[in-house]
């Protein structure tokens, strides 16, 4: 891999390394975490935070974990734990590794949750309030005006202690009573006047069943799993910045209390990954798998890791983007096509080529032998020689595409018309004779002539100087493929921002399926397999649909960036 671009954070893990911050308690210098709630499929943004985290354990000998943050049942399950589990995977990272296996779960945890809250209110600095969910909202203020304190913010420890282990037997519906820590009401930092730590849940756990029905805010969760997993530098995402004083006054409390030792966890926020054209808001991705708007959330056009890896993108070209667009402080909008460009930079060098003719037209060479054929070959990569050649029979009857054909030719249009002469790639020269149609006046189907010595490779091809060079499969050998043209789901750059109707701007191109005639070495593609299809960009086979002899090839991406042009 290419030497890491230094940023805000290496600089950070340089500094603890050379004032031996953590080596000093026997630490290793970097742990970091990954920590998603199991509520929804990752996504690109994800995958910014994936490569963040476990490349800098990566680059500095380190560990990432991988550690559910599961403290919020409802909406959790173990479908995602594994989904989750396979993108971290397949975006080329592993939690399992030389010091043992990191991954964690934070219901792992809830004991020790559990106990801290109790400290915490013998320590008087928590609280169980007793006020409705409205008298809290309302005496919490708002920006402008300082909050108000509880009634119940100054009863006894002892009554507080004996409210959270009723809460924690059942005795109480939800609503009825709330952990609070005991901070400032007065803060301008609305995260610090009083937060809740615990509250009462009714709900079964995908991990802990019906052992709990009180569970930790996430607020509260967050620094305390952090702290027991010895992680030295915990990085978030800029809206967190508010959050870290409260971050902070968890850990030192707890701290305080004998849970854990210096030096402990630090919070560092960095700008999240805005792409253009793709919205990430896991509500939005939902509403567009309900209403049937995508197929699924794998469908190719989805922004999940599940849906670009089955759009053809590779790890590598992920892993690259992330590396590209690199770690700052400030928001911004990274363009669709830095993401594409770093498929096409990762295929390039990599993606045998193949021949596909996609909304075909027949061509027929007239003074071709009737059931002869000509073997015809080109590279498997023009770069690489030594990956041999690809073999495809030229014969009377051709697939082209419709495209390459024009009845009356438009200014500088070189493909064929009558009376032009193109060369078939890797075959002859033809010159075109007119077309066929039928009763309503389509065209169906070319008729042209070739030139016996004008055959690729051959001396008498120097002869022939044409402008046109368009590819073609032979109709006796083609083999017919289901190819969906995928788009950017959305017509707006930016289809998440404030006030917009996400839903109204839905790209109706997004995708477009044709029928296709493939080469015939085609028939032993792969599912996942990528290849470049001459002239018109890079396609997989679909990892879902295509099966061998009823290939379906999905497009990842075009040859050349056009959109927006
Ligand atoms: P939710 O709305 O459910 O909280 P989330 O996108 O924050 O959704 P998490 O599962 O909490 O999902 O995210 C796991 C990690 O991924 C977090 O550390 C978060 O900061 C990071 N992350 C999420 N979205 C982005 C993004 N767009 N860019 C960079 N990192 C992100
Ligand atoms: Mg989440
Ligand atoms: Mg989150």
């Amino acid at each position: 891999a290419a030497p890491a671009v230094s940023n805000f954070l290496r600089a950070i893990i340089d500094k603890d390394i050379a004032d031996a911050t953590y080596a000093r308690a026997g630490m290793p210098s970097v742990i970091t975490r990954f920590p998603p709630e199991p509520n929804g499929y990752l996504h690109i943004g994800h995958a910014k935070s994936i490569c963040l985290n476990f490349g800098l354990a990566r680059d500095y000998a380190g560990r990432c974990h991988l550690r559910f943050d599961d403290t919020n049942p409802e909406k959790e399950d173990q479908e995602y734990v594994d989904t989750i589990m396979d993108s971290v995977k397949w975006l080329g990272f592993d939690w399992e590794g030389a010091t043992g296996n990191h991954l964690y779960f934070a219901s792992d945890y809830f004991d020790k949750f559990y106990a801290i809250a109790e400290y915490l209110i013998t320590a008087e600095h928590a609280y169980v309030d007793s006020q409705s969910a409205e008298d809290m909202a309302a005496n919490r203020g708002d920006f402008s005006k300082p909050g108000v304190n509880s009634p119940f913010r100054e009863r006894a420890a002892s009554e507080s202690l004996d409210l959270l282990r009723r809460m924690k037997a059942g005795e109480f519906q939800g609503g009825e009573h709330i952990v609070r820590a005991k901070i400032d009401m007065t803060s301008p930092n609305m995260n610090l006047r009083d937060p809740a730590i615990y509250r009462i849940r009714h709900a079964h756990h995908h991990r802990t069943g019906d052992a709990w029905c009180i569970y930790p805010m996430y607020d509260f969760a967050h620094p305390l799993e952090d702290a027991i997993e010895n992680i030295t530098h915990s990085i978030c995402t800029l809206e967190f910045q508010d959050h870290r004083p409260f971050y902070d006054w968890v850990i030192e409390r707890a701290a305080e209390g004998g849970f854990f030792q210096q030096p402990v966890p630090h919070q560092y926020e960095f700008a999240r990954l805005n792409l253009t054209y793709v919205v990430t808001s896991k509500r939005k991705l939902r509403q567009l798998v309900e209403e049937g708007i995508v197929s699924g959330w794998d469908d190719p056009r989805m922004p999940t890791i599940v849906g670009i890896r089955r759009r053809g993108y590779t790890p590598e070209s992920i892993q690259a983007f992330c590396e590209r667009i690199g770690v700052t402080r400030s928001d911004g909008w990274i363009d669709y096509s830095t993401l594409e460009g770093c498929l096409r930079e990762d295929l390039d060098p990599k993606a045998p080529r193949a021949t596909a003719v996609l909304r075909p037209l027949k061509l027929i060479i007239d003074n071709f032998p009737e059931g002869e054929t000509v073997e015809c070959s080109s590279p498997v990569h023009p770069h690489h020689p030594e990956r041999g050649l690809r073999l495809f029979p030229i014969s009377k009857e051709l697939w082209i595409e419709a495209d390459d054909f024009m009845e009356e030719p438009s200014k500088g249009y070189f493909r064929l018309y009558p009376g032009n002469k193109v060369r078939l790639r890797y075959g002859y020269v033809v010159e075109c004779t007119g077309c066929d149609k039928d009763e309503n006046g389509n065209i169906i189907a070319v008729h042209c002539n070739y030139f016996a010595d004008s055959k690729s490779g051959t001396e008498g091809s120097a002869n022939y100087k044409v402008k046109g060079n368009i590819h073609w499969v032979s109709v006796a050998t083609a083999l017919e493929a289901e190819v969906r043209l995928y788009d950017r789901l959305f017509t707006d750059a930016n289809p998440d921002a404030g006030g917009k109707d996400f839903m109204a701007l839905l790209n109706p191109n997004a995708l477009e399926v044709v029928k296709a005639y493939l080469e015939p070495g085609m028939s032993a593609a792969l599912p996942d397999e990528r290849f470049q299809f001459e002239r018109h960009g890079y396609f997989v086979a679909d990892r879902v649909d295509s099966v061998a002899g009823k290939p379906v090839f999905n497009r990842v991406t075009t040859l050349k960036d056009s959109w927006g042009k």
